[in-house]
Parts: C-alpha cells; structure tokens; sequence
C-alpha cells in the first residue's frame, strides 16, 4: 500500500518525510505510469498555474482525472487545493484553468498582502485531540461548496479552509511543514490504509 505525492514543483518533500514518519510508504510521482500502484495521491501546495503547466507537460491531467473516477484518494493542500476544484479565480477575478474534481469554487491568495502568511489554531471536524496546527501561506479559501462537500473546518471568519467530497479532501494550509501528522493519518485512512 503506498501513497504518492506529485512531485512536479512545490512542498512534495515535506510531505513524504510526514508519510514515512507514521509509517506509511509514499513515493514522488511524476509519471503517468506511477499512478497504477497507489492508493492515494497528494497534490501539494506551491504554485498552482504551475503545478497544472507541468501536469499538462507530463500528460498527468487525464490520468489524475482518472484516478478520482477510479474512487482512489486525492488530497489537495493549498496550491494543491486549487488543482481539484472545480472552479477558481485569480485575485484580479479571471478564472484559472484546473482539474475540475471537486465540486467547491476558491479564491487564489485569498488572504491579500497583509495577512500574506499566518499561523492559527483550527478545529477541524473529524480530527479529535484539539485544535490543529494551521500554517496559511498566500492561501486560498472555498467560498463555495457544492452539496456533496462536507466542510470540516472554518477560520474565526467563517471562511471555509477544509473541505471533503466523497474521496477528495481539500485543506487550504500546509498540514506537512508543523510537525502534527493527524491530516496525513486521516488521508491515510480515506485511502484505505
Ligand atoms: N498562492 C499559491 C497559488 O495560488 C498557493 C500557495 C501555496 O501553495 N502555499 O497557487
């Protein structure tokens, strides 16, 4: 049982050092063949027109979409959050390209300059042992979900930060960069493990 992270630009590293922590075997994906032997996949946070430039390069958007059809496990954090959804908009309000996976709309940097970057304490839905650890860096938020989306967690503002969809789960922050592995462990067991 393995999980994989696209390992094509952004915080993949990061991620796989958390899997190994609690024991879990994940492996840099980065080719199209790659996702026949995982169980879940992790798109990471770093740049989101990036990430989705590269995919479209490596022929990984089709069979990434294909993975969610399949019922295997996508975990989108932050830029990676951006990827999945089905729609988002650029802070000057044009709409940007993504997989279209999950039924909620973000909002790219959705914090502006000041707040560029921060720290919270979140209590999410699902994750018991008190509140969790959230690193936001030029962060997106949901600002709608779909039906079918449960959400799990809101900022003191009522912006909505974590958010899951049948297989897709969606965190606006960085869960890999604090050193608390309980969202790497609920991934975990969304994907069967
Ligand atoms: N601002 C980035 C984007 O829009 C996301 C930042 C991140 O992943 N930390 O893609």
């Amino acid at each position: 049982m393995t999980i994989g992270v696209l390992a094509l630009q952004g915080a993949f590293i990061e991620h796989i050092t958390v899997f190994e922590r609690i024991g879990v075997r994940a492996i840099e994906v980065k080719l199209p063949d790659q996702l026949e032997q995982i169980n879940g996949l992790v798109i990471p946070g770093g740049e989101s027109t990036t990430i989705m430039k590269l995919m479209d390069s490596f022929d990984l958007i089709a069979p990434v979409k294909n993975l969610a059809v399949r019922g295997v496990p996508l975990w989108g954090t932050c830029a990676g959050m951006i990827c999945l959804a089905k729609g988002a908009v650029n802070p000057d309000g044009t709409p940007m390209e993504t997989l279209g996976l999950m039924d909620i709309s973000v909002k790219r940097n959705a914090f502006g300059r000041q707040v560029d970057s921060f720290e919270t304490q979140l209590q999410i839905s699902g994750i018991e042992g008190g509140p969790f650890p959230a690193v936001f860096i030029r962060a997106p938020l949901i600002d709608k979900a779909g039906d079918g989306v449960k959400v799990l967690a809101r900022l003191s503002g009522g912006e909505i930060v974590t958010a899951v969809q049948g297989t897709l789960l969606a965190t606006s922050f960085h869960p890999e960069l604090t050193g608390d592995d309980r969202l790497h462990r609920y991934f975990t067991g969304m994907a069967g493990l």
